[in-house]
């Protein structure tokens, strides 16, 4: 398999075969984010995909589902996406859906017709780092897209019938942002159809512009306990059934909640956390942290998730009760 650099896949898809598209970031301008800093973007020639294709071939020729590598495969354009998922039918006959990471900016750039075409050909499972819904916060983060601009693409993927889901990021509006950016945020998603939404916490990385702000004093990072009511105002202000994945490394507190179902049990769990830890507590786990990828190769860009913490922190919250 032709993969360079660092390969990334979220959680959701650990069962998933992996096929590198594309490597690296077309945008690299999140201030919170170094992930492919010195990694300049590439697309996969088609010669190494079709031997990795054949590579897939071989192990598991009834792969039902392939996630594409690389934070930015639906850069490429209409005509490049539509040769690669066509080839993997050559390929793969029973595969019947191709995810990969998605950007709002990538979405911009095509038109419905493009997009039905695409989801028929077997495009389908867009990750989308929206990291929040606020305008506000995405222009501290830099994410180079507006509230109005998730809107207006997510329904473009909702009239093309393109399953997609989101990522929130608790923390990322700094140290008094987070009421206000829950709330922004799950007015904004509440208009659309995450299929679910998967929630990181924000963590300050030395080689970030983010960092930088906060040294020079223009960034104040939320403390831990904000972040936690942050999650409880977003869930409690998420108005559609959706899936919550808050289980990700970088939350302190991993939860997941079937929403509407879960909401009342999953508030409580995080106000369980509020009265017994204290703001220290959190914050030596958050200073743990010493990258996105720690320990594992298989999370998103957007923080990832640490299986072995995660369930030693509920064996202790267990045993707490
Ligand atoms: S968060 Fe995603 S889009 Fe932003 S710079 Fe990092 S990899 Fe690129």
């Amino acid at each position: 398999m032709h993969f360079t650099g660092r390969t990334w896949r979220p959680p959701y898809e650990a069962n998933t075969p992996i096929i590198q598209a594309t490597s690296g970031c077309t945008y690299q301008n999140c201030r919170f984010c170094s992930l492919f800093k010195d990694e300049p973007f590439r697309m996969s020639p088609m010669e190494e995909f079709e031997a990795d294709l054949a590579e897939i071939k071989r192990y598991q020729p009834y792969a039902r589902r392939l996630f594409w590598t690389g934070a930015s495969p639906f850069a490429m354009s209409y005509d490049n996406l539509k040769l690669r998922a066509l080839t993997v039918r050559d390929y793969l006959i029973k595969c019947q859906s191709m995810a990969m990471f998605a950007s709002i900016r990538d979405i911009k750039g095509k038109e419905v017709w493009q997009l039905k075409k695409l989801r028929a050909m077997g495009i389908n499972g867009l990750s989308i780092g929206t990291e929040s819904g606020s305008d506000k916060t995405l222009s501290l983060a830099n994410k180079g897209y507006t509230a109005a601009d998730i809107a207006e693409q997510c329904r473009k993927l909702d009239e093309a019938g393109i399953e997609y889901y989101f990522v929130y990021m608790t923390g990322l509006a700094g140290k008094g942002g987070g009421y206000r950016n829950a709330v922004e945020s799950a007015e904004l998603f509440s208009q659309l159809n995450p299929y679910f939404i998967s929630v990181d916490s924000l963590t300050l990385f030395p080689d970030t512009e983010l960092f930088a702000m906060a040294q020079r004093g223009e960034f104040t990072p939320a403390g831990e306990r904000e972040r936690i009511e942050e999650l409880q105002t977003f869930i409690s202000h998420l108005q559609i059934r959706t899936h919550l994945l808050a289980n990700s490394v970088s939350n302190y507190y991993p939860v997941t909640a079937n929403l509407p179902y879960d909401r009342e049990k999953v508030l409580s769990e995080l106000q369980y956390v509020l009265d017994t830890k204290s703001e220290a507590e959190m914050l030596a786990f958050r200073t743990g942290l010493k990258s996105l990828g720690q320990d594992t190769q298989e999370n998103g860009p957007h923080n990832g998730e640490k299986t072995a913490v995660r369930q030693s922190k509920k064996k202790l919250r267990d045993q707490e009760r």
